[in-house]
């Protein structure tokens, strides 16, 4: 049920990258108007810009994502591919090493990755959105280096935002108020929407974090002859034994992008020599090797605020009436999972899900709201959590005696999912997004896991595809 013009339902949402887009397509033909509150100017062309600090590292879209965000924005992912993001079909496209050894590359062909600059997803998945709303009945305006600096209304409910205009005329940067009916928070891993709270006189939501302690290093490169360029991308995770990893994977206009990571102790350099010799320390020399024949087109660029954070704003009276919050702003994840990007794209359309039942955002819409936005953040939160417990400082210790047992379960089944393509399709279906967890623990999958030996993967990355 969508709103009609006369509802009177506005909406401002705060942040205009990617899970603010996403907000956009979902508020679409739901509300009258839409303010698009973004601190940063867009570039021209699909550039690098302060607001989206970590879009220098490499970025991968997985197939959950993909599907969501073409149920948001039908033909995304063909414009995607179209303006040059390379589709890579997990496990064949992809090869990895897993703590065991090399994982076998079946032809499932059941999970295409997009890998591609974030510069040039945002700038797609913007000019889509815009798109999509100059066909609606809802008027959208993008408000441009303007910062989100406050809220407005009181304890039980938010009825605005205070911004303030960047750049300009001193004259010009007093803060003023803008109201709506909904305000949704996609101001991205910096959101201060806790200290908002506070100036409400509400308490901050709970904050869960479990820190892996993971940074990254990442620079661009060219192979020195494209005609001998490797033909897939390659993935080199850490593991407890081994805490320093890589991934090589080739997006637009002919370059690749290399992102080096280590937990604590094993940060990787962001000096350009440094950085290569880190490169021969990961688990397997075969990326180092890979770069003898490709020439660096940047500097290297360093991440370190990798830690799974989850505000949790969806807990009874957390949030007050008229506000939201999704994508970064709500959760973050670990990077190595690569799950940020598709998490927010599902939550998006858990909130057209919860607009579509309840006809607009009348009262109680938030909370409902909210909690389907959890919901879908579910899968990949409890996934990202688990895998990054045996990095936290407590590790183990930590830990009861349930969760042992799934990280013992969960061990065997990364082990196997590498070489047994019933198993490894199971992972890959829930890593993706596309299955609940539940489908790691189906009883086809438990034997599997539980009863066949222990084997060891690969010794060298596989160059024959397996039909399966
Ligand atoms: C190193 C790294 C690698 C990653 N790799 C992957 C990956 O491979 N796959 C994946 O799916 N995810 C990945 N992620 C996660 C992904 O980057 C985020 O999940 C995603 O960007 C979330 O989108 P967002 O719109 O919530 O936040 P952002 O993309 O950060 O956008 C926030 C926007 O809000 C604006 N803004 C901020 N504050 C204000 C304010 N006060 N007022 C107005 N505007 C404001 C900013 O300018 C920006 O435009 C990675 C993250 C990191 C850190």
């Amino acid at each position: 049920m969508a709103a009609h013009a006369g509802s009177g339902h506005t909406a401002i949402v705060i942040g205009g990258g990617l899970a603010g887009m996403l907000a956009v397509t979902a508020l679409l033909g739901h509300v009258e108007t839409i303010t698009v509150v973004e601190r940063d100017r867009y570039p021209a062309a699909p550039a690098f810009r302060k607001g989206v600090p970590q879009a220098r590292h490499l970025h991968i879209l997985l197939s959950g994502g993909q599907r969501a965000l073409d149920d948001l924005l039908p033909g995304t992912v063909a414009a995607l591919t179209e303006a040059g993001a390379r589709s890579l079909y997990l496990p064949r496209d992809l090869l990895t090493r897993t703590p065991t050894g090399w994982q076998r590359r079946f032809d499932e062909r059941r999970h295409p990755t997009l890998s591609v600059t974030r510069p040039l997803l945002d700038a797609v998945v913007r000019e889509r959105t815009l798109l999509a709303a100059a066909a609606s009945p809802t008027r959208v305006e993008v408000l441009e280096a303007t910062e989100a600096v406050g809220l407005t209304g009181d304890a039980g409910r938010v009825t605005g935002v205070r911004v303030r205009s960047r750049g300009g005329e001193p004259a010009d940067r007093s803060a003023r108020e803008l109201s709506a009916t909904l305000v949704v928070d996609a101001s991205g891993r910096g959101s201060r929407a806790p200290q908002w709270y506070a100036e409400l006189g509400r308490p901050a939501p709970h904050e869960e974090t479990v820190d892996a302690g993971i940074a990254y290093a990442t620079r661009e490169y060219r192979p020195s002859d494209p005609d001998t360029a490797p033909d897939v991308g390659v993935n080199i995770p850490g593991w407890p034994q081994c805490p320093r990893g890589g991934a090589y994977v080739p997006v637009e206009d002919g370059k690749w992008l290399l992102t080096l990571s280590g937990v604590r102790g094993h940060h990787p350099p962001t000096d350009a020599q440094g950085f290569l010799g880190f490169s021969a320390t990961i688990g397997d020399p075969y990326v180092h090797e890979l770069l003898a024949r490709a020439e660096p087109v940047s500097p290297v660029h360093g991440f370190r605020d990798t830690c799974n954070r989850r505000r949790h704003f969806e807990r009874t009276d957390a949030a007050p009436e008229g506000f939201l919050a999704l994508g970064d702003a709500y959760c973050t994840f670990n990077p190595v999972y690569g799950q940020g990007m598709s998490v927010a794209a599902l939550a998006a359309l858990a909130v057209r899900g919860t607009l579509e039942r309840t006809g607009g955002p009348v009262p109680g819409f938030t909370a409902e709201a909210q909690r389907a936005v959890s919901r879908a953040v579910d899968p990949a939160w409890v996934a990202a959590v688990g895998a990054d417990r045996p990095y936290t400082t407590d590790g183990d210790a930590g830990a009861g005696r349930g969760e042992r047992l799934a990280a013992w379960y969960f061990d065997r089944l990364v082990a196997r999912a590498a070489i047994d393509p019933v198993v490894g399709a199971a992972y890959r279906d829930v890593f993706c997004l596309t299955a609940p967890l539940s489908r790691l623990v189906a009883p086809r999958i438990v034997l599997r896991t539980v009863f066949l030996p222990r084997r060891p993967g690969l010794a060298a990355p596989p160059e024959a595809v397996e039909t399966v």
